[in-house]
């Protein structure tokens, strides 16, 4: 899950790492109201999206005008910032031509900043370790960076049993040349960021930019946090974060419903209760020369809801153009999903081929009553069979 940047500097400051002060706002009014509570004599509106590459980036109603992060010196330059940002679409490189509405602003204290660099905290798959990644080339784009100066970032992996020791934050204040105050100042960043990372459930933690202010103090400008969706269960703070306007509304609906859902490129939707058999599923669709539209495992214990609410993710999605419900009633009835199935076929009025596979307990009972649903089914006896049928459902559909 992510999380804006004022909220993952509302967590992150907590554990005490240092960030500028900032308030949120919602409105033009409330933005105003904030620069007021801010000290001054430099304030920086932030557009909150779910993207980064927001000050770079271009508002669609003012492509010659000035990006997502402002810095503004009066109130009243606040307002027109907050005003210029509010409701607009702001396309930064992240985001995809499409972009990303701005309903949300954070208004912060603006620093006097003397260097940017870069700081983030990651898991590492390949040392299985969590892993620092540093660099002086701050403030810019660390992918460009990682491709033609991979030697200017810098990795230190820490020890799950030993934990973050004070070798480590030396070794990465020493890395990006921190020296006096500012070099203390970055030990005490790196432990608290480290601490923050683990007892969070975080799975990436991005600064960038990592500043050294004018009185040699390292804070967080900026603040990207990514969560372990299965830890959220005992993050009850982190997960009241999440703000659904931000998430694709397919992702959003899978997990309420707790579906497995991935989208993929291809126009046969797939229906399936398991993720073995899910993936089983997709390659025997290529094997006949289609190409599935996403993977989607109800899971075993799939009820009416989460087959509805199954259907409708798949439909949302315009590139279906037929769709493979394939079920092994196991732990589940046939007879009870063909009939969730018929009940979500009617309520989402299904407009595409739908050819249907079960196996499994009281199969006989399942296929009769989707055979006298009256809704037009395309049952089919076993996988290849099913594979064999929608693809050519989906053809002929596609022709038509
Ligand atoms: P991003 O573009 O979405 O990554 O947003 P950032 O929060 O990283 O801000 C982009 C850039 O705006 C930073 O790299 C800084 O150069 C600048 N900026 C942001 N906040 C301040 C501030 O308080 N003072 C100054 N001088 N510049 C800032
Ligand atoms: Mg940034």
């Amino acid at each position: 899950m992510n999380i804006h940047e004022y909220q993952a500097k509302t967590l992150l400051k907590k554990y005490g790492v240092a960030v500028p002060d900032g308030i949120a706002a919602m409105s033009v009014d409330d933005a105003v109201k904030a620069a007021g509570q801010l000290p001054g004599p430099l304030y920086v509106v932030k557009a909150q999206i779910h993207a980064g590459g927001r000050g770079a980036g271009k508002f669609k109603n003012n492509p010659a005008g000035k990006g997502g992060v402002r810095l503004c010196k009066t109130a009243d330059e606040v307002k027109a910032a907050a005003e210029a940002m509010l409701g607009q679409v702001l396309v930064t490189k992240q985001t995809g031509p499409e972009g990303k509405e701005v309903q949300r602003l954070y208004v912060t204290d603006g620093v006097d900043i003397k260097k940017e660099y870069y700081c983030s905290v990651v898991l590492d798959r390949a040392t299985s370790r969590v892993t620092f990644m540093a660099s002086t080339e701050g403030g810019m784009d660390i992918e460009e960076v990682a491709e033609k100066h991979p030697e200017k970032i810098i990795k230190v992996a820490i020890d799950p049993v030993a934990g973050f020791q004070p070798y480590h934050a030396r070794q990465l204040a020493f890395a990006l040349g921190f020296e006096g105050a500012a070099n203390k100042s970055a030990i005490k960043f790196f432990t608290a960021l480290y601490k923050a990372f683990v007892e969070l459930d975080a799975s990436i933690v991005e600064i960038n930019p990592l500043i050294v202010t004018d009185k040699d103090e390292v804070v967080a400008l900026d603040a990207k946090m990514n969560f372990d969706d299965n830890a959220l269960f005992r993050q009850t703070e982190v997960a009241a974060m999440r703000d659904e306007s931000e998430e694709d509304e397919k992702e959003t609906i899978a997990k309420n419903y707790d579906l497995s859902y991935v989208a993929l490129d291809g126009n046969i939707g797939c229906m399936v209760n398991g993720a073995g058999l899910a993936m089983a599923t997709m390659d025997i669709i290529k094997l006949y020369g289609g190409e599935p539209a996403n993977f989607l495992d109800v899971g075993g214990g799939a009820n009416k809801e989460k087959v509805t609410a199954a259907f409708k993710i798949i439909l949302a999605d315009p590139k279906v153009k037929g769709v493979l419900v394939n079920i092994f009633g196991g732990i589940m009835k046939c007879d009870i999903i063909a009939e969730g199935i018929i009940a979500a076929a009617k309520e989402v009025s299904l407009a595409v081929p739908l050819v249907v596979r079960l196996e499994g307990t009281n199969v006989e009972q399942g296929k009769q009553i989707l055979s006298q649903s009256g809704l037009a089914i395309i049952p089919a006896d076993n996988l290849a069979d099913a594979a064999r049928k929608v693809v050519e459902a989906t053809r002929q559909a596609l022709a038509a």
